[in-house]
């Protein structure tokens, strides 16, 4: 009898740890605490679309659903860039669609930081997977535009296991992104992060306002542009990758560096 209530106790014991486990690896999902500098909230993000007419749409969805968030706003502007360079703009994200060829990335987003602020943003949908019957659906199109702008706002995978149950979020990268749960859309996590991550205020901005921009170091951007950042060479020190989803960082010195994170196309 004894033993008997001492294996249950043993086992309440293991349940409640591993519960606590379980949550915790996705408690946080935010990168590093990187996020852009305001002075007030809630603030609002331009989204610059040099995408095709295809993903106009799913653009327009995704900036609705970050907008939900009570911290900050993305609004779609015109944009400014060649999509097949896709350079980065000052205080916004640049948004951008083109066959980029098999490179073996499906999408990809970059952040740039100085010190803990985000200062630009870019991310990319590759056309020439997303042209492919695997990837030419509304489900992969929604839950990779959705991911991407979610990184540029400071946001990290809830998940990168690609086969245990969806969470209902973009932020959790899944085999299939229809599910059920969907993950095509944040989810109320999401917002609570984002909630935490911008609950202080800064003394200046990193956002672009009207078309005054942040000011950027000079020779950092310069260096910036000599980069082909559509190559693997160039995006640094590979922090994770599981083949499916991964995560670089190029330090330039000088707490300037430049995430990139990608979702490799799977055939
Ligand atoms: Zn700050
Ligand atoms: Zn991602």
């Amino acid at each position: 009898m004894k033993a008997a209530f001492f294996v249950l106790i043993l086992t309440l014991v293991f349940v409640i740890v591993s519960l606590s486990f379980s949550q915790a690896s996705f408690a946080n999902n935010s990168w590093n605490n990187y996020h852009w500098a305001r002075t007030s909230n809630p603030f609002t993000l331009k989204l610059g679309d040099n995408l095709s007419g295809t993903w106009d749409p799913y653009l327009v969805t995704t900036s609705s659903d970050w907008s939900q968030s009570t911290v900050l706003d993305t609004t779609i502007v015109s944009g400014t860039q060649n999509p097949r360079r896709c350079r980065p703009t000052s205080g916004r994200v640049e948004v951008c669609s083109y066959r980029y060829g098999n490179n073996g990335w499906l999408g990809m987003a970059q952040i740039w930081i100085s010190g803990s602020h985000i200062t630009k943003g870019v991310m990319k949908v590759n056309d020439t997977y997303f042209n492919t019957a695997k990837y030419n659906t509304s489900s992969w199109r929604n839950i990779v535009m959705c991911q991407e702008v979610g990184h540029t706002l400071g946001l990290d995978h809830q998940d990168e296991n690609f086969t245990n149950p969806n969470l209902g979020t973009c932020m959790d990268y899944t085999d299939n992104p229809s599910g059920p749960l969907s993950n095509e859309h944040p989810n109320q996590h999401d917002y609570d992060m984002l909630g935490s991550i911008y609950a202080h205020l800064d003394g200046f901005t990193s956002v672009q306002s009207g078309t005054q921009q942040f000011p950027f170091g000079r020779s950092l951007a310069a260096l910036v542009k000599e980069i082909d950042f559509e190559s693997r060479s160039e995006w640094g020190k590979e922090l994770r990758n599981n083949g499916r989803v991964a995560l670089f960082e190029r330090d330039f010195g000088g707490n300037n560096k430049v995430f990139t994170f990608v979702i490799w196309a799977h055939e």
